[in-house]
């Protein structure tokens, strides 16, 4: 590594950071972050190898499942992005979820958590932590009331997300925190749906901030990973020792995926926002749908909190068409751009029926409690032209109405 460069100003914006923090020059001085493929790290003496094991150095490695220089680039880049001191990358954004909230409950404890989760978050809360003695109470993420009567003294964190996936409900981080922080609770926020560009979740009070970089990091639909962002005792005492030894650990040929990623991710996400705001616009004048959900709305039940906290409505519009399962159907085959995938954040936009995937788990009752009916859309904008992706919605809903595409 090269010595000597100054370091960064303080005062950058993170979309500064986003292109230049973190990097760790070789003695090439190469400008493009480099790949270190290595699993291994070799010691000068025997003696080095035992006073490594004793305690690393910030730049000492020892094996990749612990740590290695460009996961390491990818963690410190992240963090200053998030404004957190520190980050631990991930094998994906589940074992981020899961590392977060199994590095530090044990039996005995409590959780507070928003019904209103991914399918596979729900089963982490729901199924894993109270096989092991956990006690966790669901809320309406949306109802202060009733995140103040759950969270008691005893409470040891609060898992939410802070954009719920699919129906886009808007979780009062501050309020929230400000509740969880009086009994002394960790707040946990996965951000995936607001991103990192779009929301500052750990200055309106979140403590633990998560990420699937799958999604709007890596932002291209190439490589899973997840990283976990928080103060360095909690990410360093806390995650590390739990993820080093279980084995989440993120390859460091993603980790360079993303690490490149983070360099667009400002640019992507803005335009990706920009053009779900327009999507919106046009579907929400469209016959053949009940109602259009995006948080930048004024017609979202939560629009004035969304535009508090938020900079833009993120990239993803919900909708609900009228015909249910067979009208969602319909449309879906109609589609020339939008792909029908499952993925969200992709640079391609990407239409999603959650009651028959990423929901299907559930039953009919818990899917309607949350909101997903059979006519429920959910479309992840990527970076096509917003004209054309109107146009092919547009014609996908008249298809729908007319009875269908021919296949
Ligand atoms: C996709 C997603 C995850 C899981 O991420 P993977 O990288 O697929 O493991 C977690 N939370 C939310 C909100 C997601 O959308």
């Amino acid at each position: 590594m090269t010595e000597g460069r100054r370091p960064l100003p303080d005062d950058i914006s993170p979309r500064t950071r986003a292109v230049h923090a973190g990097s760790r020059r070789s003695q090439y001085g190469e400008v493009s972050e480099a790949i270190f493929l290595t699993q291994g790290f070799v010691y000068d003496s025997a003696e080095a190898a035992e006073a490594r094991f004793i305690e690393a150095g910030a730049d000492e490695f020892i094996y990749a499942r612990y740590g290695n220089p460009t996961v390491a680039m990818f963690e410190d880049r992240i963090a200053a992005l998030e404004g957190t001191e520190d980050a631990f990358a991930t094998a994906s954004g589940m074992a981020a979820v899961n590392g977060a909230l199994t590095s530090l409950l044990k039996a005995g404890d409590h959780v507070v958590s928003s019904r209103a989760l991914f399918g596979s978050c729900l089963y982490i809360l729901e199924d894993v932590l109270t096989r092991y003695g956990v006690a966790v109470t669901f809320v309406d993420g949306t109802d202060l009331d009733q995140w103040r009567a759950a969270i008691r003294p005893g409470t040891r964190a609060v898992f939410f997300e802070a954009l719920s996936n699919p129906t886009l409900e808007v979780i009062d981080i501050r309020a929230v925190a400000d509740m969880a922080h009086a009994v002394g609770a960790l707040v946990i926020a996965d951000n995936v749906f607001v991103t990192p560009v779009l929301q500052r979740s750990g200055v309106l009070g979140a403590d633990v901030i998560v990420y699937s970089a799958t999604k709007h990091i890596d932002g291209q639909g190439r490589c899973l990973g997840g990283v976990i962002c928080g103060t360095r005792q909690f990410i360093r005492k806390t995650v590390e020792p739990y993820l080093k030894h279980t084995g989440g650990a993120l390859s460091p040929f993603n980790a360079w995926v993303m690490l490149k990623s983070l360099e667009t991710m400002d640019l992507r996400v803005r335009a990706q926002a920009d053009s779900a705001f327009r999507v919106a616009e046009a579907l929400s004048g469209l016959a053949g749908l009940r109602r259009v959900i995006y948080p930048f709305r004024p017609d979202h039940p939560q629009h004035d909190l969304a535009r508090a906290q938020m900079q833009a409505g993120g990239t993803v519009v919900s909708f609900e068409v009228e015909g249910g399962r067979e009208g969602a159907f319909r449309l879906l085959n109609a589609l020339r751009i939008v792909l029908i995938s499952n993925n969200l954040g992709d640079a391609k936009s990407i239409v999603t029926h959650p009651a028959t995937t990423t929901h299907q788990r559930l039953t009919e009752e818990r899917r309607a409690a949350l909101g997903i009916s059979d006519g429920l859309l959910r479309l992840s904008i990527g970076l096509e032209d917003a004209g054309d992706l109107i146009a092919d919605l547009t014609q996908a809903v008249a298809a729908m109405q007319s009875g269908g595409a021919p296949r």
